[in-house]
């Protein structure tokens, strides 16, 4: 079987509320835009795979991708993370697209996702879903944020994750000490300072270094707080290990890091508690399934981060559903700016936590993802059709005949 075709779409669904990221201060999202790819292969099999965009950066994207992925057996994923990755040379990382492989793979097997990275069917089957985390995205004043993380518990949540980005120190401890103290133990609170990957592209954003980090740990730890996230830059590995010797509470992140080589370092310098690779980013599916197997040899914890949309949420799902699940997955919410139902509109049923905190492990093959034709065309744009025919002609006019038919040999060949 071969991939005979690939087409990429804009997509771009306008939220109801503007959305304000804490990670980005001072910049109001208004619509959640990703691109999104379907490969289909010789077989008629269609594989899925979305990547988040800030807007059609992605726009020369196919003629790219085009010809390192069409004639490519979907199933071979290895080949397929290399094709990505050679890609990745000229372009930008693109590990979002290793997901359309395993949607092609999972469909021809009869497999979901999860059952094809190991995980553990007796258990799954009976439990049908896994526990999730409310993650807030935004900075609200400390009593408003306290209400909203209270009522969050009556929705079912446990567990609610806060996010701190404030230039003053006291402030940030304040805003955390106030939520505690309303929960009273009732729930879990993690606290998330966005510090792995900042962004001052609006206005100004604090910018932490070990000792700031140090002494907030310090002060989560006192308040109870389950987990500190992002505490210092995605690459300042040493500085992370030292925080984490130093730390009473649970450190974590990881979620834009770069992939198996990235990781391998981090785990040898002991850098967090919990790693949080989102399978979407950086390393895509394998690498996050790596991530995820050495964190249960080596007695860590492993939960993927899964903000961006729908397909996020899925995919990570799939990877988190594979292994232990010892802590809860995330589960980004935010009204009336950022909903489940904005967050997975392309999808025909969203993920949807229950009274209890639990979203359904997915069943069927593949990814599982049906997308709303409809919403598809109301707020998709084609930017790019490609198949196999469609590439042999260009290469014969860029090329010549002979040399065309000489690559195609080649190609056969491998
Ligand atoms: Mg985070």
């Amino acid at each position: 079987m071969k991939i005979d075709r690939i087409e990429l779409f804009h997509l771009a669904f306008p939220l109801e509320k503007p959305f304000y990221p804490a990670w980005i201060p001072g910049y109001p999202q208004t619509v959640n835009r990703f691109t999104l790819a379907r490969m289909t292969t010789d077989e008629g099999v269609q594989g899925l795979a979305a990547g988040a965009a800030f807007s059609s950066e992605r726009a020369g994207l196919g003629d790219l991708l085009g010809p390192y992925l069409i004639g490519l057996d979907p199933c071979d994923i290895e080949t397929g993370r290399q094709r990505i990755r050679e890609a990745s040379y000229l372009g930008w990382r693109n590990y979002w697209l290793e997901a359309a492989f395993w949607d092609i793979k999972g469909k021809v097997e009869g497999k979901p996702l999860w059952q094809m990275l190991g995980g553990d069917s007796d258990r799954l089957s009976a439990q049908q879903r896994l526990p999730v985390y409310a993650s807030t995205g935004e900075i609200h004043p400390p009593e408003q944020r306290a209400e909203e993380v209270l009522a969050l518990g009556e929705q079912g949540f446990d567990t609610v994750k806060l996010r701190v980005h404030d230039f003053d120190a006291e402030e940030d401890i304040r805003l955390v000490r106030t939520v505690a103290e309303a929960v009273n133990g009732r729930l879990q609170i993690g606290v998330d300072a966005n510090q792995g990957w900042r962004v001052a592209l609006i206005d100004d954003a604090p910018l932490w270094g070990l000792d700031r980090a140090a002494y907030f740990a310090d002060a989560c730890a006192d308040l109870g707080v389950a987990w500190l996230e992002e505490p210092l830059d995605m690459h300042a590995w040493d500085d992370l290990a030292e925080l984490r010797r130093r730390s009473r509470v649970p450190v974590a992140g990881g979620e834009l890091n770069d992939g198996w080589h990235e990781f391998r370092v981090m785990l040898e310098k002991g850098c967090f508690d919990i790693y949080q690779p989102d399978a979407t980013f950086g390393g895509g599916i394998s690498d996050a399934k790596r991530v995820q197997c050495a964190c249960a040899a080596q007695g860590l914890h492993f939960a993927p981060h899964t903000w961006s949309n729908g397909f996020s949420m899925v995919v990570n799902l799939h990877v988190h559903a594979s292994g232990a699940m010892d802590h809860p997955l995330e589960y980004p919410i935010e009204p009336p700016g950022w909903t489940p139902k904005f967050r997975d509109a392309l999808l025909t049923e969203p993920v949807l936590a229950d009274e209890n905190g639990t979203v359904a492990i997915p069943t069927a093959p593949g990814l599982g993802i049906e997308i709303d034709e409809n919403q598809l065309k109301r707020h998709g744009e084609k930017f790019f059709d490609l198949s196999s025919k469609g590439l042999a002609i260009k290469t014969i006019r860029e090329k010549g005949l002979f040399t065309a038919l000489r690559l195609a040999r080649k190609k056969r060949r491998r």
